[in-house]
Order: C-alpha cells, then structure tokens, then sequence
C-alpha cells in the first residue's frame, strides 16, 4: 500500500482532552482488519483525536505483523526490531481508505476526522437531517453492503434525554460537537463510548448546546421504554 500522507489520519486534535477511550478488544481488532466497517470508522475517528489509542493500535498492529512473520515459521529477519519500530511510528491508513473511498474535496479543509469525512458527500454544516424525534435528528452514512453494523451522525438538542437502551451487540459513539451524560460519565469532543452488548444507558446532553455525535451499532438499540419500542421502526434505528 502507498505510503502517502493523504490515506492517513491527520494529526489528532491536540485541543482534546480525552476521558473516555476505546477498550484493549476494539483496538486489537480494529489493528487486525476484523473490526466491523461502521465500527471502524468511530474508532479511526476518534484516533483521530486521542494519541494514545492511535499508538497502541499502531503497537498492536506492529506486534500483530512479528506474530505473523512467526506463525509462518520463518526466521525474524535480521531487522525485525528495525520493522517493528517502523510499523509503529507510521500512521495505519484508515477504513475508509481501505475499502477504496477517496477523500471528498470539502474534506481537504475540514477539521473532520478523514476517517469520517470519507463518508460525507458534503460538509458535516450542510448535512441534511432526518428528525424522527422532538430534539432528535439522524443521517445515515453508507457503508458497504458487507458491514454487519450501521453508522449514523445523531444530532440532539440541548438538554434532551435520549430513552434508555441497551444493545444487541456493541456500539461505538463519538461526541464531535456539545457533550452529554449518562451513567459512564461525562463524554465531550474526542471522547468514545465503546459499549458491550449488555450496557443499557440512557445519554442526557448537556444544557447550552446541542450534541452531534457518530455512532455505530452493530444490531438495533433494544429500548427499555415501550413507547421507544413502538416508535422504532419509524425511526430506523
Ligand atoms: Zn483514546
């Protein structure tokens, strides 16, 4: 693969100050290539944002290449260390560049993660909106027909309490704009909340500024509420 500063993620936002991050399983699979498409986008996203996760994915993507080299039962290249040290100061290109997507022109100027902006046909301002809920709006962004997941950009309103859900599988969601709460804390720019199958929650925004988030789900959100429950298929998620 090309080793051009284009296919990369830019360097991450060093305004961010990051409290939530992704977990040792998501990282190790995004470093594979086994990560879902939809979930690898909101992990490369938030990479994009937080140093440290886009170190250790690129230590488990070097190690990952030491451990190949052995299952082949070949002998360590006499520059094994050298590689390995090479692997982990180069930036990993991102899902989207992985699966041919090329960077659109609105994307050369924005603060986007690449990762995501490979994914917009116009900037995230013109982004045209679904509202399926008072306070609540979504677009969907077209991964492949072979992801198992789904990503949607979510944009709710100041204040506004999302129902309470869980999941049938896991769920990555990074804050882009605003913040919000919920029973794992306080998640603002940057942040990632990366959620088991089993973690219900019940996200609140925070007050004075509505909050666009990036969110990837691997099955539906079961909601707990029966009114949510009804509505769901209107809303698609
Ligand atoms: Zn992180």
């Amino acid at each position: 693969m090309p080793n051009t500063h284009q296919q990369h993620e830019r360097q991450p936002h060093s305004e961010a100050v990051i409290n939530h991050h992704l977990d040792d399983a998501t990282l190790m699979a995004y470093a594979a290539g086994t990560l879902d498409e939809s979930l690898s986008v909101v992990a490369a996203s938030h990479m994009a944002f937080c140093h440290e996760c886009a170190r250790e994915a690129r230590f488990a993507d070097a190690l990952g290449g030491m451990i190949f080299e052995r299952q082949e039962e070949t002998p360590l290249h006499d520059n094994a260390l050298t590689n390995f040290l090479t692997r982990l100061d180069s930036p990993m290109p991102d899902v989207g560049y992985r699966s041919g997507r090329s960077l659109p022109n609105h994307a050369r100027t924005s603060s986007l993660p690449r990762a995501l902006a490979r994914y917009l046909d116009k900037p995230l301002e013109d982004t045209t909106w679904k509202r399926i809920a008072p306070g609540l709006a979504i677009h969907e962004l077209p991964v492949s027909p072979a992801a198992r997941g789904r990503l949607h950009l979510f944009r709710i309103a100041a204040g506004k309490a999302m129902p309470e859900h869980g999941h049938g599988g896991n769920e990555l969601t990074l804050v882009l704009s605003g913040s919000y709460s919920d029973c794992f804390g306080r998640f603002a720019l940057g942040d990632v909340a990366d959620l088991d199958p089993d973690a219900n929650h019940q996200p609140i925004v925070d007050a004075g500024a509505p909050c666009t988030c990036l969110i990837a789900t691997e099955a539906p959100a079961r909601f707990t509420n029966l009114m949510a429950r009804i509505f769901q298929p209107v809303s698609g998620l």
